[in-house]
């Protein structure tokens, strides 16, 4: 594959760094995904940013720290991903089993060449990304590193994957799959990952309303239905039904009062 082409491809994944304590580790991720031709940085609520530590530990990548983004919470550093992916240091019950870093990087790459852009999750120094923060990804990433000491550090962590990200640009043949984007509808592109939040919020809101959560551990049900939703990567017109069917069901039971309003029909 010609080098644009690789370069273009790792462009459209954003490497997403949330309540970064050590400014050196930001410095350390800039570094990490330059080596590696990844330049989209998003921060969020780091402790500190701009600070002369993440400049000193960037070393030359300092015009990857220019121009990070620092954002107040997660959705705005999803803002135009289609496909979220968590990183852990551990095992979590719930959730889908974590991918490791080759399968991970092959997904997103593939999402890419569908028109699709990509975030990396990366969690805090001590606890690393919450449940509900991980409740925001479709797919988690797990280094399958020595199971008795398997926490890197955090900048380490942002080299392996922005390195298995760069061997999969490397080794992916674009040229069929290219041809098909051009056929493809908006409508069915996989729908962006903020659209999915709205569809589980709207989701949990009717289950409440007709009384299916009330019973049993909602916490539980609506984790397991976003492994399901996640699981089939829904595209623009699969949730405008889903929407469609849930201010439907609103409507049914109260049909005077205004539901939101989403176009079901394509
Ligand atoms: N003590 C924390 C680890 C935090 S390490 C915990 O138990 O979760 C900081 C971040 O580095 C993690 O949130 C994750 O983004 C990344 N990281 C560290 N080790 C990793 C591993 N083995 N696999 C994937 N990500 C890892």
């Amino acid at each position: 594959m010609p080098a644009h082409i690789e370069i273009a491809m790792l462009d459209k994944i954003r490497i997403v760094l949330v309540h970064t304590s050590h400014p050196g580790n930001i410095g350390a991720a800039a570094r990490a995904m330059k080596t590696m031709g990844l330049s989209d940085l998003a921060l969020v609520q780091p402790k500190s940013f701009p600070d002369d530590e993440a400049t000193v530990r960037a070393s030359g990548a300092d015009d990857v720290l220019a121009k990070a983004r620092v954002c107040e919470n997660l959705d705005q550093a999803l803002e135009d991903c289609h496909l979220a992916i968590g990183t852990t240091a551990r095992d979590r019950t719930i959730s889908a089993e974590p991918l490791m870093p080759p399968q991970a990087a092959q997904r997103a790459l593939q999402g890419i060449e569908q028109g699709q852009r990509i975030a990396i999750l990366f969690g805090r120094e001590r606890s690393g990304l919450s449940n509900e923060e991980l409740d925001r990804c479709q797919l988690t990433v797990h280094i399958p590193a020595n199971p008795e000491y398997s926490s890197l550090n955090l900048g380490a962590a942002v080299q392996v994957l922005s390195y298995a990200l760069r061997i999969a640009s490397l080794e992916m043949d674009s040229s069929e799959q290219k041809s098909d984007k051009a056929n493809t509808s908006a409508l069915d592109c996989r729908a962006e990952a903020n659209a999915l939040e709205s569809f589980y919020q709207h989701l949990e809101t009717v289950m409440t309303e007709v009384g299916f959560l009330e019973q049993t551990n909602p916490t539980l049900i609506m984790r397991r239905l976003r492994c399901l939703y996640d699981r089939s990567e829904p595209t623009v017109r699969e949730l405008n039904i889903l929407r469609g069917l849930l201010s439907a069901t609103q409507k049914h039971r109260h049909p005077k009062i205004e539901t939101e309003t989403n176009d079901a029909s394509d």
